[in-house]
């Protein structure tokens, strides 16, 4: 099991991943709000914990964007002692759980491992579109049963499509959750996407709405 830590001072990243491999899972570590954002997005983690105070794009930012984006990975969020303002926030923003530094990593561990508990008992079900199934857990696509190889930026586009499925998503609203950057939102770039996307995916799943957007039509019940 892979957890995502997030956390920008060095010593508590190094402290925090040697906790969470010694005690069996696997840790990856983000320093940047950004590459946080990226990973936690497009890779399948058991949990993130995440430091609010973050270059680039700040720990709340991060976490309303994945809620947003359909991203249910379970999040532990650490705030800065005695900013209780933090922990609202963080709970409005999507987490599932906070720490206040400084904290214990005993305590800590104990938290990530009953987080890990509680969202193994809450389904996340795949959605299956036609002949294409999105899992959200394992973040594969397969199109007939076949695995169809997205990139990370093709994923997050069909799982933004997937989540808000039945309504007509914005060229605009996409690219505000594709890209971290203005430079990189040009509309152009989405049609471009959704075009490769449409083509790997063979399905005729994606509908063009001219001057509206995109919409993915929901299963028949
Ligand atoms: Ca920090």
């Amino acid at each position: 099991m892979r957890i995502l830590i997030v956390e920008d001072e060095p010593r508590i990243a190094t402290d925090l991943a040697e906790a969470v491999n010694g005690a069996g899972y696997v840790a990856e570590v983000a320093s940047n709000g950004e590459e946080a954002w990226f990973k936690g997005g497009t890779e399948a983690y058991s949990a993130i914990i995440l430091d609010l105070g973050l270059p680039v794009m700040d720990g709340l930012t991060i976490l309303k964007r994945w809620r947003q984006e359909g991203v249910a990975t379970p999040v532990l969020v650490l705030t800065a002692r005695g900013a209780w303002t933090d922990r609202v926030d963080g709970i409005d923003a999507g987490a599932d759980d906070y720490l206040p530094k400084p904290f214990r990593m005993e305590e800590l561990m104990a938290r990530l491992r009953a987080l890990i508990r509680r969202a193994a008992g809450r389904a996340e079900p795949a959605i299956s579109i036609g002949p294409v199934r999105l899992d959200p857990r394992s973040r594969l696509v397969t199109v007939e049963g076949v695995p169809a190889n997205l990139t990370p930026l093709e994923f997050r586009l069909l799982n933004f499509l997937f989540h808000h499925r039945g309504r007509v998503v914005s060229q605009a609203e996409l690219s505000e959750n594709l890209y971290s950057h203005d430079s990189e939102r040009e509309s152009n770039a989405i049609e471009a996407l959704v075009g490769r996307l449409r083509r790997k995916l063979k399905a005729d799943i994606i509908e063009t709405r001219r001057g509206f957007g995109y919409i993915v039509q929901p299963p028949e019940p």
